[in-house]
């Protein structure tokens, strides 16, 4: 069979200019001359291929550089402004939305609470402290309006630029497909929600849905705690406890996307009934639903309310706050032992606690991880905050859009 040519040309030249936007992504202020030597390249194709990336807006000329001599050289770098990204952070009781540049800053924010629909909330399984506040909502549809609405806002957000708003990356505490639908998520109790078909269809826009914790180990390993480090596992501690694992500086994902459900792992044999169908998960013993629980005996309400008591050295709260840690840090031994990671990063809400929970983390970790493991192991908490889903999810908008520049589509 005959290929032809000029088809063969197009592709090569595709391929190409994915190798040089990659160079500019990685290494950006650079020259052409030190392109054409990063990738091999000779100067002439390096210099026509950069001039469609300016003529496509993703790389500006910033003046001369260094020069060891002779003419200075023109610096490049990638446009930031090219285009933005929304980021959304769906959480149990919230939605938090970011607006960002190609560079994953930040240039709006908001946050909102999820607002409660009555007539669903009066039949709630009350297991679960959060939901017996009343906080939630069990309504999907309301749920997605309100997302719709806080996406439009952040969309106006958005300066001028030449690609406008590339994608949107959505965060959920629930388990989702290769199709974006989410196909269950206990503490929201969802089932079956197509959320990227909606929003694709609503914002006509290209939608990535994630797991909240992939989402914050993404955040994480490209603008927070973990940059730089292969190996890390991310531990989301909110109302649930979720797992985002990278290896190798991948995601890593699973067979079907399903990976990281470690909240429920089992760490009570004969445990408390949990709403995924197990008994004694991890997460009911060691997120802020579990604190929660606990502190409403004496007589606290919220993880706020309990920060602030225990920044006022209230002996009871530590106490109860080291007794979630040691939880934590037992859950975490196991992962430990598992994937030997670099770093594991606690993150999310509970990581606000991170004063009193690190050294009980650690005691439980130090006590229940084989030596070998721990050797070079650290516990860190995420640096991004409450942030680590919100900008994951910008990112994956980002990345998606990359991937399509790059594969020429
Ligand atoms: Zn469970």
């Amino acid at each position: 069979m005959k290929i032809k040519p000029t088809g063969d040309l197009a592709l090569i030249k595709k391929i190409n200019t994915a190798i040089v936007l990659e160079a500019v992504l990685k290494h950006a202020p650079l020259s052409r001359a030190q392109i054409s030597e990063l990738t091999g390249l000779n100067k002439a194709t390096v210099s026509s291929l950069v001039q469609d990336l300016i003529d496509s807006h993703l790389v500006l000329e910033n003046g001369p550089g260094q020069s060891s001599g002779g003419r200075k050289p023109v610096m490049l770098l990638f446009n930031g402004t090219a285009g933005y990204a929304v980021g959304i952070d769906l959480g149990v009781n919230y939605i938090r939305g970011m607006l960002v540049d190609m560079e994953g800053n930040v240039i709006a924010e908001l946050q909102r609470g999820l607002k409660q629909n009555s007539e669903q909330q009066r039949g709630l399984d009350l297991q679960n402290a959060e939901l017996q506040r009343g906080l939630n909502l069990q309504n999907a549809e309301q749920a997605i309006d309100q997302l719709t609405s806080c996406i439009e806002l952040l969309i106006k957000e958005a300066p001028n630029s030449p690609y406008g708003i590339v994608g949107i990356g959505v965060g959920v505490p629930g388990i989702v497909d290769d199709n974006g639908t989410i196909l269950f998520a206990p503490n929201l109790k969802w089932r079956q929600v197509e959320l990227q078909k909606q929003l694709e269809e609503r914002f006509g826009l290209p939608v990535t849905i994630d797991n909240e914790a992939n989402a914050g180990a993404q955040g994480e390993q490209k603008y927070g705690a973990g940059r730089g480090i292969p190996n890390q596992i991310y531990v989301s501690v909110g109302i649930g406890i979720g797992t985002g694992i990278i290896l190798n500086k991948e995601l890593y994902k699973g067979t079907s996307g399903f990976s990281g459900e470690l909240g429920h792992l089992s760490i009570e044999y004969d445990g408390k009934p949990c709403s995924c169908g197990n008994r004694g998960c991890w997460e009911l013993y060691a997120s802020e639903n579990a604190l929660l629980e606990r502190a409403s005996l004496l007589g606290y309400e919220s993880l706020e309310e309990l920060l602030e008591a225990a920044a006022e050295d209230d002996e009871r709260v530590v106490a109860l706050i080291r007794s979630i840690g040691d939880y934590l840090g037992a859950g975490i031994a196991n992962i430990v032992n598992v994937f030997n990671p670099d770093v594991v990063i606690i993150g999310n809400r509970m990581s606000r606690a991170a004063q009193w929970l690190e050294p009980a983390v650690q005691a439980a970790v130090d006590q229940r991880t084989l030596p070998y493991h721990r050797e070079r192991m650290r516990i860190l908490f995420a640096e991004l905050k409450d942030q680590s889903a919100v900008r994951g999810a910008a990112y994956y908008a980002i990345s998606t859009f990359f991937s399509k520049i790059k594969s020429g589509q």
